[in-house]
């Protein structure tokens, strides 16, 4: 074992070098980068245990994260201070709930066929008293490790399943409206998950299949047995099925088959031009083993109307993404539903907001 910190030092700056050199898949080009924490225990005398050594290099670690990535930074005991920073949040997030500080956005999710809303997906917001609007990939990382995510989860789909209920009931539609829900990891591993959604079907009447709940692969994945079983009864109940950020894992989707998704959401990634301003082939080739799987098509990140344009071409059925609305608020989806009614403030880009 290396015992010289600038050997170390100089071997993780390798490891971080090896990383970054873009790996050519097919037309693309994918970077990966590495986020790497060092300890260096010369100046201290004392012997740390083994636990402790890796607890302050992961601190370094998520401190080179947080640094932007592909970075290498090694401990300072200032780093400690920035873990009570993360207990207070953690708290900060217990009480959050009660507080109402945590609110959810919707996010237009677009029929390509005549660019009328179809449905939305939910995402959650959390407005931080002191640190303000926080990004769900910021806290959602903190409510699982907690177990917080349970509470959290079900309070997403409740309050979705109710605003999902109210446009169906109220607002006219050719075909029903659809609104999807995240489901991370921990949820579907915990049993409970069939009691909150059969008692959110039962509080909010919907249109069989319309609220979905989004499940990423690398979940499914982690234990497919399992997964296979929820999502199994959990279809019986009338939820819906998304395969969210499809093509980000390295499952494929004749294996996915098994699982009874009626929708995939095809990561953003794959849906932008490359480099080189075209799309990725594979594309063609996700949509069309989609369809022949019976399985419905949103493409996720359309932030063009060339985008827009070629996936409908290319026989893709839905889209979501900035060019069609960010996520926004349950009123203000409401007035791009019937603009008629309540003129929308802002006019968003490229969506046809009249059907009838
Ligand atoms: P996701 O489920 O894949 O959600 C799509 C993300 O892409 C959203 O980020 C959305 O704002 C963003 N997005 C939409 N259109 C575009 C576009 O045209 N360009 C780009 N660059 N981005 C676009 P957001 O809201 O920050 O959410 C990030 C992730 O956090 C979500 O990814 C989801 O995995 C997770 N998340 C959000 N809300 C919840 C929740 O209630 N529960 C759970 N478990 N996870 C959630
Ligand atoms: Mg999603
Ligand atoms: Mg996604």
């Amino acid at each position: 074992s290396e015992k010289e910190p600038a050997r170390i030092t100089a071997f993780s700056e390798t490891v971080r070098r090896t990383l970054r050199a873009p790996i050519t898949f097919r037309d693309r080009e994918i970077f990966l980068t590495g986020s790497i924490g060092l300890l260096l225990g010369e100046n201290s005398n004392e012997p740390q245990r083994a636990e402790e050594v890796l607890k302050d290099a992961e601190l370094a670690m998520y401190h080179a994260k947080r640094g932007g990535g592909d970075r290498i930074d090694v401990f300072k005991a200032a780093m400690r201070a920035r873990k009570t920073d993360r207990l207070s949040l953690e708290s900060d997030l217990r009480r959050a709930l009660e507080r109402e500080e945590i609110s959810i956005l919707y996010q237009p999710i677009i029929r390509l066929e005549d660019r009328a809303i179809a449905g939305f997906e939910a995402l959650a917001r959390w407005n931080h008293p002191k640190l303000g609007r926080m990004s769900p990939v910021e806290f959602i990382n903190i409510a699982e490790e907690t177990g917080l995510i349970v509470e959290l989860g079900l309070f997403v789909l409740d309050r979705a399943a109710r605003q999902l209920s109210t446009w169906q009931r109220t607002v006219r539609q050719r075909d029903p409206l659809f609104c999807s829900v995240n489901v991370s990891s921990r949820q579907l591993l915990r049993h409970d998950l069939i009691q909150d959604v059969r008692t959110v079907l039962a509080r909010s009447p919907l249109n069989r299949g319309s609220l979905k709940l989004e499940i990423t692969e690398s979940v499914v994945m982690e234990n497919p047995e399992h997964a296979a079983q929820m999502l199994h009864r959990i279809r019986e109940l009338g939820a819906g099925l998304a395969l969210d950020d499809f093509g980000t894992g390295y499952s494929s989707l004749s294996y996915l088959q098994r699982f009874p998704f009626d929708t995939i959401k095809i990561d953003q990634s794959f849906v932008r031009t490359t480099s080189k301003g075209t799309r990725p082939v594979i594309l063609r080739s996700i949509i069309t083993l989609a369809h022949d799987l019976g399985m419905d098509v949103v493409a996720e990140g359309a932030e063009s109307d060339s985008d827009a344009v070629e996936l409908s071409q290319l026989g893709c059925e839905y889209a979501q993404g900035f060019v069609f609305g960010e996520p926004m608020t349950a009123e203000r989806a409401r007035a791009l539903l019937e603009p008629d009614a309540a003129p929308a403030r802002h006019q968003e880009t490229g969506v046809r907001t009249k059907v009838f």
